[in-house]
């Protein structure tokens, strides 16, 4: 077997626009005549009488099943086990970041087929094949692949644009660090998320999206405060859902998701969004990768205005000791992306890099 392929993977279809949900019959139609809908209270109470009312429009009998809202191995046996006495030809996985993982994972369990419906745009767990599971306490354990990428992403951005701002705050910030995280490992070679290395497309699809999220990316969270679905909104959408989601699975990721690890690990960080998380652990990669100061200024410049981290007292974690950092950068350390960077690093130059930034 070639050790040096070039691979580049995604979902089989992608549906994004308002009203998205009402018009994504004829897409889950092909994927058999049952379904499940896994989702937590709140978005079944949101999305769920919709999803069931489209899929049986098109003949497709889809049951709803609760979530308790926390994605553990033990409550993904559980709902898995709820979920197998509907047969289900495919899994329809909606929420946030992790009705969309447990949704994953069941049909991982059961080899159904997935579709994605995100009710926020706050990473870019819907196009991808991983997903994250965590403890009681809610530190991140591991991340788990499913055998194939998503079959149906199905992003209605009249539903998004009533989410949290935060939420696609947070989603800005799981996309903007792409650029950075696949230039690295292109940088060193790394392996991406099928095993390969990466085709161009995945660096172009990070680049695009960096350039999206700074050109459109302060007036589509503007349009969110005000709930608008505006061309600024779409094209946001698409570069944190789909281009970021592509970009990193094909193309690798580096020091700022290698960092999740240490900051699920400590008080307050580990209660930030999966986005912020990253977003702050950016200006730690900056730090790392040496860029200048007019540089990292006018990426703090963006932050400012798309309400992300500056510091790890941005981040819900004020006063950090010096303990607590270095609980940090060794967790970081613990993650195989550590390893895609242009030089090798230790956890002191982590923490090192941490201290030198604002805390
Ligand atoms: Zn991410």
């Amino acid at each position: 077997m070639s050790d040096n392929l070039r691979v580049f993977g995604g979902p089989g279809r992608y549906v994004q626009g308002a009203g998205a949900i009402d018009a994504m019959g004829r897409f889950l139609q092909p994927l058999g005549a049952s379904a499940v809908l896994i989702a937590d209270r709140p978005v079944l109470d949101l999305v769920g009488a919709r999803v069931v009312k489209v899929c049986a429009d098109v003949g497709v009998r889809c049951e709803p099943v609760e979530f308790s809202g926390e994605i553990t191995l033990a409550e993904i046996a559980r709902v898995a086990d709820v979920a197998r006495g509907f047969a289900p030809a495919f899994v329809i996985g909606a929420g946030g970041g992790r009705g969309i993982d447990t949704g994953k994972a069941v049909a991982d369990r059961l080899g159904a087929r997935v579709v994605t419906l995100p009710t926020a745009a706050s990473n870019d767990a819907p196009t991808s094949k991983l997903y994250a599971v965590y403890d009681e306490r809610h530190r991140l354990v591991q991340v788990d692949h499913m055998a194939a990428s998503p079959d149906v992403v199905v992003v209605d951005t009249a539903v998004i644009v009533t989410a949290p701002v935060r939420m696609f705050s947070a989603g800005i910030g799981d996309a903007v660090v792409k650029r950075f995280e696949v230039a690295q490992c292109f940088g060193v070679g790394a392996r991406n998320m099928f095993g390969g290395t990466g085709c161009r497309a995945a660096e172009a699809l990070a680049e695009l999206c960096y350039d999206t999220l700074r050109s459109r990316g302060v007036a589509a969270i503007e349009a969110v405060r005000r709930r608008e679905v505006t061309e600024d909104v779409e094209r946001v959408v698409e570069a944190t859902v789909l281009h970021s989601g592509l970009g990193f699975e094909s193309g690798g990721l580096s020091i700022a998701h290698a960092m999740t690890r240490g900051l699920s690990a400590v008080r307050g960080a580990r209660d930030a969004l999966h986005g912020h998380q990253v977003a702050y652990a950016l200006l730690v990669q900056l730090a790392l990768e040496g860029r200048d100061q007019a540089f990292v200024g006018d990426v703090a410049t963006f932050y400012r205005a798309t309400d992300l981290p500056l510091s790890l007292t941005d981040l819900g974690m004020p006063d950090a000791t010096d303990d607590e950092i270095d609980v940090i950068a060794a967790g970081t350390m613990t993650a195989p992306h550590a390893r895609n960077f242009q030089r090798t690093l230790s956890a002191a130059d982590i923490a090192g890099a941490m201290r030198s930034i604002a805390r």
